[in-house]
């Protein structure tokens, strides 16, 4: 058992908040929460003291591409399609030849290692990852203590071959991959992620859903970034990408759609109807020049909406704390109204919205719940004095006042330091990797670039 003492704040979620309070936690779960909590001598129990320590869920990242972890700073003037091209595409298909001719599961779990280090030093506790299926990201995350979600999939069409397997492969790849790793008591779990409805056939599609629906899995998918891609969809389909979706079977309180930034008429309405949820992606929205979504109009249909990074390459970091911040600013701009988008959404987002986008029992610190818990510092300059709790965190709370960080109920990082993995170790592991895989290529991200021309 693990008793938090004299807790300053608990904030169980965006809108019910306790002070001066412990919480007790037996196992990976919250047993109690309340005031001058004390256990039989019995038990056994670490007490830990938190005086000036603020309780919050741990933040859940619904959607992210970790293999981008090593693509930080590359390119921020090109739009999706040709960013793909010319950045992700490139190293998708090196670690693809890579593969084939060995294993990349120690580069996997670099990635992922170096994934779980950020998320865990700025609050986040679950990471929902999509793209490749290696089994080192989930021994990463077992090494770490991160709680993830692998979401795979497959598209069969419209990619080059040296991008995709073949279909009976990958569908084995999917398989054995669920079976070794789904654990629904465990941290690591798997979803089913078609990776955008026009790459994928209609058998893909259908038996991605039939796997989803076996093995009770939830399912996402990215929906309309961009206005292209709603048009290429309307064109292919002769129909709106969710209307399609919907024709398969495949929308429903399980399904997830990433971005949402161009949907068509209806699309919002239906998808609220069948109980989807969204997820937003401010920052990466904005980097790619993709537009906003229009995420008032989808709170005011009732749509459940979760908050994301998206991949490290297009935003560029895994930073929930600059994610809520950035999802109410943005919303407040465009819609010309700072009620467009609370501290207190962006927060519930970033909590209870992402663990049902996850299908995880956490996301608020309530009794019963899983013990996903971050210990923030109050006694720092920039949320002294602590005001709104709420507000502080999101407008003013930084990466620099997470001290501890509890996952699953137990210490991953205790006062700013990270026990489960060696921290130092990775950085190094990654730079060197890093180096041997571009060693004797100029890759085109490296070209000097001159100066936007004011004439
Ligand atoms: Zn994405």
């Amino acid at each position: 058992m693990l008793l938090l003492k004299n807790i300053e704040w608990v904030i169980q979620d965006a809108t019910a908040m306790k002070k001066n309070c412990d919480i007790l936690i037996d196992g990976n779960r919250i047993a109690e929460i309340g005031g001058s909590l004390t256990v039989e001598k019995s038990h056994e129990v670490e007490v830990i003291d938190c005086s000036g320590l603020i309780a919050v869920p741990g933040f859940v990242n619904s959607h992210t591409h970790l293999y981008q972890c090593l693509l930080r700073g590359i390119r921020d003037d090109l739009p999706l399609e040709p960013w793909c091209q010319e950045v992700t595409l490139p190293f998708y298909s090196k670690v693809r030849k890579l593969e084939r001719v060995g294993d990349i599961s120690r580069i996997a779990y670099i990635w992922s290692a170096l994934a779980s280090i950020e998320a865990i030093r700025s609050g986040t506790t679950c990471i929902f990852d999509n793209d490749y299926i290696s089994n080192g990201v989930m021994e990463a995350w077992a090494d770490s203590g991160m709680r993830g979600v692998m979401a795979i999939g497959f598209a069969d069409q419209g990619l080059s071959p040296e991008l995709t397997e073949e279909t009976g492969y990958t569908k084995a790849t999917i398989l054995k991959t669920i079976k070794k790793w789904h654990n629904p008591n465990s941290r690591i779990t798997c979803a089913i992620m078609p990776p955008t409805p026009y790459l994928c056939s209609k058998d893909a599609l259908t038996w991605m859903k039939n796997v989803a629906e076996d093995y009770g899995l939830v399912i996402q998918t990215h929906l309309s970034e961009t206005r292209s891609e709603a048009k290429t969809m309307l064109e292919a389909f002769g129909e709106p990408g969710a209307m399609y979706l919907d024709r398969l079977g495949l929308l429903g309180p399980r399904f997830s759609a990433v971005h949402c930034v161009h949907l068509l008429p209806g699309e919002a309405e239906l998808l609220a109807e069948r109980g989807v949820s969204m997820v937003y992606n401010p920052k990466s929205n904005m980097k790619l020049g993709s537009g906003v979504a229009p995420i008032r109009k989808f709170v005011d249909l009732g749509i459940n909406i979760a908050l994301a990074t998206d991949g490290p390459a297009s935003n560029d970091l895994l930073d929930m704390f600059e994610e809520m911040r950035a999802a109410a600013l943005i919303q407040k701009a465009v819609c010309e109204n700072p009620a467009a988008l609370t501290a207190r959404t962006a927060f519930h987002m970033a909590t209870a919205g992402g663990a049902k986008v996850c299908g995880i029992d956490s996301g608020t610190l309530v009794k019963g719940k899983l013990a996903d818990i971050v210990l923030l510092s109050q006694r720092t300059s920039n949320i002294t004095p602590f005001n709104d709790p709420v507000e502080t965190i999101v407008y003013c709370a930084k990466e620099s006042n997470v001290r501890t960080v509890i996952i699953d109920g137990q210490i991953v990082m205790r006062d700013g330091v990270i026990h489960t993995i060696d921290e130092v170790h990775a950085l190094d592991e990654a730079q060197r990797l890093w180096s041997e895989m571009v060693a004797g290529t100029e890759p085109p991200f490296m070209e000097a670039r001159k100066l936007p021309s004011s004439e």
